[in-house]
């Protein structure tokens, strides 16, 4: 009887063993982040909690999240403190942007990588399939800004009205832009000054288009 025992003492050790390597198979989860707003600020409050299952530096992941949700912020112990009010979604979003981008394999897609760094690019490296991809950065697009105008935009305008004080007119997306010197069939590159509503008004420029 006392070999039955020692056969089902090793069972269970076999069992004890089982967990972790249908782990391996699950897909990768991150922890739901929890985030509050507090007046004018929001609080991550396990973003530290995040990048310890991303394995990736806090920094790189703040500055990460900065530049796309284009506020300041910092690291208070476990926590980020944004200064600004934001929307959960939109952090939870950039967060799995970042996994997409930084941490999971594009071959196997595990999350089991790291960087590593190649001349000037960063490379992606898998730990559990061997995989290197470099890192592609997605530039941070906002089309919605596209169609803002900004005091400083370089802008191209066709001067096609000339207003009551002579000035030049043109039309910009839906701005009105106004151009002191510039002639009526004309085309310039015209720096942004002050904008109010919908009117722009700006100066011949030398500078190339930014917007
Ligand atoms: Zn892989």
């Amino acid at each position: 009887m006392e070999d039955d025992n020692d056969y089902l003492a090793m069972l269970d050790r076999g069992k004890e063993q089982l967990p972790e390597t249908t782990e391996q198979h699950e897909r990768f989860e991150l922890p739901p982040l929890e985030i509050i707003q507090e007046g004018k600020i929001t609080i991550f409050k396990n973003f530290i909690d995040v990048t310890d299952k991303l394995r990736r530096d806090p920094q790189h992941v703040l500055q990460f999240l900065l530049k796309e949700l284009g506020t300041p912020g910092n690291i208070e112990g476990r926590r980020v403190v944004f200064k600004a009010k934001i929307n959960p979604q939109h952090i939870d979003e950039k967060i799995k942007d970042y996994t997409e981008t930084y941490v999971i394999c594009s071959e196997c897609g595990r999350p089991d990588t790291h960087m590593e760094k190649e001349d000037r690019t960063f490379i992606l490296v898998c730990e559990a399939c061997g995989a290197r991809r470099p890192i592609m950065v997605r530039k941070a697009a906002r089309p919605e800004d596209r169609n803002v105008l900004h005091v400083g935009n370089v802008i191209e305008v066709s001067i096609n009205d000339v207003g009551k004080k002579g000035d030049g007119v043109g039309k910009y997306l839906d701005y009105l832009v106004i151009v002191p010197g510039t002639a009526r069939g004309t085309r310039a590159n015209v720096k942004i000054t002050n904008i109010s509503a919908k009117t722009a008004f700006g100066q011949v420029t030398a500078e190339a288009v930014n917007h």
